[in-house]
């Protein structure tokens, strides 16, 4: 039986997996990072259930580590492909973990007696990991990886480490994996807010994105779900969010709407207003844009919790004796409008994952003016692309939500099975 290579391993390309293997294809998920699970695993709630993101994406990573037909490559990037429909050859670059999967049990042992902190990409940055560190708390293989650029090779983990798996050399390796077909599910990127400098982003503490945001909210996050000022580690008594950072920006060549931003600040603002009641909690914004199903009662529901709309885009945020001030016109009313936020969150857009041109360029197919993957045809066939068995699917295709990438995930593993049976 052929196989089929996913690339990306988000929620978009675990579906693709599952379903092609439930079908009995065998098929090799390819992920860049050192677990499988994508944005997904760092949200709290998902709109418009508000079920906890993980509770839905952790049996699913599961299913896949454990499917007879699922081989998953992780911090494993495609360096080319060749071939055609029905026989292409993928060619991938697995790059050093400096763990041995084989021996690492995850105990974690490595990772409590380690003494470096760094930066923690998976908490958007609000908290820290070890040199040596798993990548998620489910992570999935649930093993370790040795970050080479900040261990000082103080020797503690080798030491420690009952089963042998830290290794203090490692190299890339390279291999080919033949293929019927190939989804590409590489997702998104968050834009990065420092670009709209106005906003202080980075410059002051308590202006955070949204994507942080998420990672305080979460009970397993950095500050077990808690919202905290970053500045003096109190609760905000006002929270702001600001709409639209990195879309719909013309000056930005940003000119999309990412589709998804209105939808989840809605919910963040609403899980704010129930855990604190006493926040007050207002949203700027140019237009809500709530469009799918249930999704405007959703917005109905977040005014009748008390959450206040302001239809405006603030120029910037000043920052004056150490507390913030937001000039803004409200559109409605034309008057000038000044709030006093403890915390402003930056709802941030999506754009292609960093490479997308790079992996389009080497399958031989087009992105679209914005970066992302051009589909055969946006109304009659999404997930196809001009070069026959390379299919598209999820964020990589453009700005969506989650039940959006999970369909056309489906739709796509679909039709590369059909590439499987033509044989
Ligand atoms: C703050 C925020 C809150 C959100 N809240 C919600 C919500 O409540 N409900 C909802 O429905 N949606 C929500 N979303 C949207 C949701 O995150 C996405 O719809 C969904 O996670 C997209 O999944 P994906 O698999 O397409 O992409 P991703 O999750 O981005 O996964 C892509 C995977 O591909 C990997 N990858 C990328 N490039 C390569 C490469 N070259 N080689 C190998 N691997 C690669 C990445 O490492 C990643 O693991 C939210 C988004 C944000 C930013
Ligand atoms: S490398 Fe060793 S100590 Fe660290 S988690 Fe794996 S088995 Fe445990
Ligand atoms: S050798 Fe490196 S990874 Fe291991 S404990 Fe020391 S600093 Fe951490």
């Amino acid at each position: 039986m052929h196989s089929v290579v996913v690339i990306g391993a988000g929620v978009t390309g675990i579906q693709a997996a599952l379903d092609l293997a439930d079908h009995g294809v065998r098929v090799h998920l390819v992920e860049r990072e050192p677990s499988i699970g994508g944005h997904m695993a760092q949200l709290d709630k998902t709109f418009p259930t508000n079920d906890c993101s993980m509770c839905i994406l952790s049996p699913k990573m599961l299913d896949v580590s454990r499917h007879e037909n699922i081989s998953i490559h992780t911090c494993t990037e495609v360096i080319g492909i060749d071939g055609e429909v029905g026989r292409f050859r993928v060619k991938v670059r697995k790059n050093p973990r400096y763990v041995d999967e084989e021996l690492c049990n995850g105990c974690g042992d490595c990772v409590r007696i380690c003494p470096v902190e760094v930066y923690n990409r998976f908490d958007a940055g609000v908290g820290v990991r070890k040199a040596i560190y798993k990548p998620q708390p489910q992570a999935v293989p649930d093993i370790v990886i040795r970050d080479n650029d900040h261990c000082i090779e103080c020797g503690l983990c080798y030491d420690i480490c009952g089963r042998d798996a830290i290794r203090r050399e490692d190299s890339p390796k390279e291999a080919v994996i033949e293929a019927a077909s190939v989804i590409i599910t590489t997702g998104y990127d968050v834009f990065d807010a420092v670009k709209k400098d106005q906003f202080q982003y980075l410059r002051y503490p308590d202006v955070i994105t949204s994507l942080e945001f998420e990672r305080m909210m979460n009970a397993s996050g950095p500050t077990g779900g808690e919202i905290r000022r970053l500045s003096d580690g109190k609760a905000p008594a006002s929270v702001v969010f600001i709409q639209c950072v990195g879309s719909r920006d013309i000056p930005l060549s940003r000119p999309y709407c990412s589709g998804i931003c209105c939808m989840y600040a809605l919910k963040n603002a609403m899980l704010l207003r129930e855990k604190y009641p006493e926040t007050g909690v207002t949203i700027l914004y140019m237009d809500i844009r709530a469009y799918g199903k249930g999704y405007e009662e959703y917005f109905e529901r977040a005014k009748s919790l008390g959450v206040e709309f302001l239809r405006g885009m603030p120029s910037g945020v000043q920052v004056l004796d150490g507390s913030m001030l937001i000039r803004v016109e409200n559109t409605e009313t034309g008057k000038m409008v000044e709030l006093r936020p403890e915390l402003v969150v930056l709802s941030v857009g999506l754009e292609p994952a960093r490479d997308s041109r790079a992996l389009a360029a080497s399958c031989g197919i087009p992105v679209s003016e914005s970066g992302f993957y051009q589909s055969l045809h946006d109304k009659l066939d999404m997930v196809a692309t001009i070069a026959p068995g390379i299919y598209i699917a999820g964020t990589a295709v453009s700005p969506r939500d989650i039940p959006d990438c999970v369909a056309q995930a489906q739709a796509a593993a679909m039709r590369a099975f059909l590439d499987v049976l033509r044989g």
